[in-house]
């Protein structure tokens, strides 16, 4: 399932994440996130994109593009992904299609979550969120217990730096202008749903729920066997990985596979299927290619068969020509 979720900054769109990926078992492609690594990284696309985030402004599109290009060709994403904050303007929106195009994967449903810019306001002035899971509170209408204490884990609570009063007016502005115009895009394209981002999560998930209800993932054209060319210098993954954890601490990738699928069953369970399903198209691809192998061998066999047939004629009628013309002159 291809899902692209679009809604202003703090309209509950990584919230709502949280479920689908359970619910469909496909990874969150969050451009935030991925800068925002970046940005701790201290790489050098993150000092870039530092100023820009914090200015509540885009980051340019060629950046943003090259980091979904090489998002989505990553083995987990193969069964699908949830965009959240991609795109943000419609030539993302384009870049986006072509991508999928290319791959034979279009987008199943896009959501535009939609809510009050007041709401948004207070939403995101009081957003927290937890740096070990992940959870959000909120220190108006849902304030952990202890000030900077997740409640859920005991980690550590964040308020983001572009989450301040000025930068947000500018957050907004920004997706008024480019963001929202991908709602008439996608509505054009017959794939959009509208959601009312309005109360409880568990309303919203549940208005989601319907609005995908019966809805199954379109099916995958293969194509010929070719690599997209590689993001240029805009892999912010190992980068950041990378720089986190040294070399000696690293576990080895075997090993890191091992404890990932002994700790938790829905990684072994989805790379399992991930790979059987890559296997199940190269295998039908192959079987096709094998077929039209035979079927060429065949004709070409045809062809030399006649090929002597056609010489041996020649041949005959040659000697034939070789005798009339001999006697024909001695007539003369
Ligand atoms: P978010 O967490 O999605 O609100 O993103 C935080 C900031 O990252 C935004 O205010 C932008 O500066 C930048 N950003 C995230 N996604 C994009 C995108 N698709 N295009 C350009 N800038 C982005």
């Amino acid at each position: 399932m291809r899902l692209v979720l679009i809604g202003a900054p703090g309209s509950g769109k990584g919230t709502q994440t949280k479920f689908l990926i359970e619910k469909y078992n496909i990874p969150q492609v969050s451009t935030g996130d991925l800068l925002r690594a970046a940005v701790a990284a201290q790489t050098p696309l993150g000092r870039q994109a530092k100023a820009v985030m914090d200015a509540g402004q885009l980051v340019p599109n060629d950046i943003v593009i090259g980091m979904i290009r090489e998002r989505i060709m990553r083995p987990d994403a193969e069964n699908g992904f949830i965009m959240d904050g991609f795109p943000r303007n419609l030539e993302q929106a384009e870049a986006l299609d072509r991508l999928l195009a290319n791959l034979g994967r279009p987008i199943d449903a896009v959501l535009q979550i939609n809510v009050d810019f007041d709401l948004l306001m207070q939403r995101m002035v009081g957003r927290l969120t937890c740096l070990s899971c992940g959870t959000l509170f909120n220190s108006f209408t849902n304030p952990p217990s202890i000030d900077t204490q997740c409640d859920n884990c005991g980690g550590t609570l964040h308020h983001r730096s572009d989450d301040n009063e000025e930068t947000i007016n500018r957050r907004l502005r920004v997706y008024e202008t480019h963001t929202q115009p991908l709602a008439a895009y996608y509505s054009n394209k017959g794939n959009l749903h509208v959601i009312d981002g309005q109360g409880t999560v568990e309303e919203i998930k549940k208005r989601i729920k319907s609005a995908l209800r019966g809805m199954r993932s379109s099916r995958i054209k293969l194509q010929p066997v070719t690599q997209q060319p590689a993001a240029k210098a805009v892999n912010t993954r190992p980068e950041v990985i990378r720089t986190q954890v040294s070399d000696k601490q690293k576990p080895a990738p075997r090993q890191k596979k091992r404890e990932a699928a002994a700790t938790n069953p829905v990684v072994r369970k989805r790379s399992k299927r991930t790979v059987s399903a890559a296997q199940t198209a190269y295998r039908a691809q192959l079987k096709t290619l094998q077929n039209e192998l035979k079927t060429v061998k065949s004709e070409l066999r045809d062809v030399t068969r006649t090929e002597k047939l056609l010489a041996r004629e020649v041949e005959k009628n040659e000697a034939a020509l070789e005798k009339l013309t001999e006697k024909e002159a001695s007539l003369k």
